[in-house]
């Protein structure tokens, strides 16, 4: 938890992608070999006994390192995204975003009932889009579902985690 490697690596662009946001840049964790490799292995120690069976990673951020994660598991990678980028049927859930409703798909043959799923995104802010993936992915009926980020955001009153039930176990490897 707050590797200082990480922490030092983490970098912060002020008032992007508008005034007033501090932004966690993860593209420095990821284009470092040191960092990728302390990220999935700390990863991979939380989730190695969890029988995970897939990993869904939400666009785009959450892809780096769920694939690589996925992978090491020995479980499957499952793409969550944009509306209108998944060619097959898909599963979809809308949220409600600061400016208007965003929405998310899945394949529908990707998620089984025999899955264990780990949901994984770069970083905890409001919640609220991990929240709908979470909804997402339990009209699958899953075993059971996992959720982890990089980073949690609890600066300025933000709590996003309370938005879920005490039953669902979120991770995390930074605070901020
Ligand atoms: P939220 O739904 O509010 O938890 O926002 C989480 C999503 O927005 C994640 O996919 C993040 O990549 C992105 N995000 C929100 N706030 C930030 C921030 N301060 N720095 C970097 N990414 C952010």
């Amino acid at each position: 938890m707050n590797n200082p490697i990480l922490l030092q690596n983490l970098r912060n662009v002020p008032d992007f992608p508008i005034p007033g946001i501090q932004f966690k840049d993860v593209s420095t964790l990821f284009k470092d070999p040191e960092c990728l490799r302390i990220i999935v292995d700390e990863l991979y120690e939380i989730y190695k006994d969890k029988g995970i069976t897939k990993v869904v990673g939400i666009e785009s951020r959450g892809f780096v390192i769920g694939a690589a994660l996925a992978l090491r598991l020995g479980a499957g990678f499952v793409m969550c995204r944009k509306p209108g980028k998944l060619p097959a049927e898909t599963r979809k859930a809308s949220y409600m975003k600061e400016y208007g409703k965003d929405t998310i798909e899945i394949h529908t043959d990707a998620i089984t009932e025999d899955d264990v799923v780990l949901l994984h995104d770069d970083l905890l802010a409001t919640g609220g889009s991990m929240f709908a993936a979470y909804g997402l992915v339990q009209q699958f009926n899953p075993k059971r579902t996992y959720i982890n980020f990089i980073i949690e955001l609890t600066i300025e009153g933000l709590n996003g985690r309370t938005l879920f039930g005490n039953d669902v176990e979120i991770t995390t490897l930074i605070k901020i």
